[in-house]
């Protein structure tokens, strides 16, 4: 339930509402609007309270919020949110490109791959350190090595750096050395990790579950949310569907879908949702078209040889061909590709 003070309410009258709230066992969220003051009422069955609170001074109508996702919805929230990942803004109207390996392989090839997509004018970079692979006998990935090469990639680049975390255990490691969590496809809905990351000191990417709904997705998201970081990035990456010539089904109307059931900012990962590389760059452009806040690509140095997500990944060359598709197809929008933080601003993820 939101509770709409009037736009003169004091701050008195507004103590006065969180104190009642809080005394008939339900949690109070100050949410300031533009031009009046909110308080979000959670908990089970806010509506029992509805009448007592509406003859408070200074409020001037308590209404219900339909979605079950009750902070992501933007019932709660009409406002977009802007997501600051180390200085880079995501979800403020521009369109962020966060780019790298699949994984970590190497110093020398995380190394190279950050100064190339750097040099394309990539926003973000990305790889994985700790990788959820389908065979326990796949490359799982470096683990804390790998999470220092990401800290040198960022040194050198100046990009903040995104990567994924397995387990609740691994958040508190993970947060030493990125700048933003990523949550896969496969743990979107593993709620003891959502939990964790709710309590993290990161923002949060959460890749949308492979057979999740939009709900499912955004009750998702609301677990993160509803345990303390209001910070989370959405990121539609392909669902699973009967169609085999893909990997996954791109679900491109999921963006404007999102955007207008929450608040949150989306991203797309046309490399997992398509699998193949030459598919990549017509659906980027796709994404940017949509109305997506920003892209997720695979970029490799030596895609042929490289240890997980070879088929998907694109050359330095292709991505940075794609880049400049992306700033001429932006013009016609209206829009603009986001460009990186300074060196030395996202040197130290804040
Ligand atoms: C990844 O980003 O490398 C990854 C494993 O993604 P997803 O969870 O979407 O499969
Ligand atoms: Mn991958």
């Amino acid at each position: 339930m939101l509770v709409l003070m009037n736009v003169q309410a004091t701050p008195a009258q507004v103590a006065n509402v969180i104190k009642h709230v809080r005394e008939r066992g339900f949690e109070p969220i100050e949410l300031p609007g533009a031009d009046r003051l909110a308080i979000g009422v959670l908990g089970s069955n806010p509506g029992s309270i509805r009448d007592a609170i509406c003859d408070l001074p200074g409020v001037v109508d308590a209404i219900p919020v339909s979605k079950p996702y009750k902070q992501v919805t933007r019932e709660w929230h009409p406002e977009p949110t802007v997501v600051d990942v180390s200085g880079v803004n995501v979800g403020d109207g521009s369109f962020v490109v966060i780019a790298g390996p699949c994984a970590v392989e190497s110093r020398e090839q995380v190394l190279a791959t950050a100064r190339d997509v750097a040099d394309a004018g990539a926003t973000m970079f990305r790889g994985g350190a700790f990788k959820p692979r389908s065979s326990p006998y796949s490359f799982r990935g470096l683990g804390l090595d790998g999470l220092r090469h990401l800290a040198e990639a960022r040194e050198v680049t100046g990009l903040p750096v995104v990567t994924e975390v397995l387990t609740p255990a691994d958040v508190e490691l993970v947060s030493e050395f990125a700048d933003m969590l990523q949550v896969g496809t496969r743990n979107a809905q593993n709620f003891a990790l959502l939990e964790a990351v709710g309590g993290a000191r990161r923002p949060v990417l959460l890749k949308r579950g492979l057979s999740n709904t939009i709900e499912e997705w955004l009750l998702a998201a609301e677990y993160v949310v509803a345990h303390g970081n209001p910070n989370v990035v959405l990121c539609e990456r392909g669902i699973r569907t009967f169609e085999a010539a893909t990997r996954n089904t791109l679900d491109l109307s999921a963006v404007p879908v999102v955007k207008s059931l929450s608040h949150l900012p989306v991203i797309v990962d046309p490399s997992h949702a398509t699998g193949h590389r030459p598919l990549v760059p017509p659906m980027a452009r796709a994404a940017l078209a949509a109305g997506a806040d920003g892209l997720m690509i695979e970029v490799h140095p030596d895609p042929e040889n490289a240890l997980s997500d070879g088929a998907q990944s694109l050359t330095p060359a292709a991505f940075a061909e794609l880049m400049g598709s992306l700033r001429r197809l932006a013009v016609a929008l209206d829009r603009q590709v986001a460009t990186a933080p300074s060196p030395m601003r996202a040197a130290t993820p804040g």
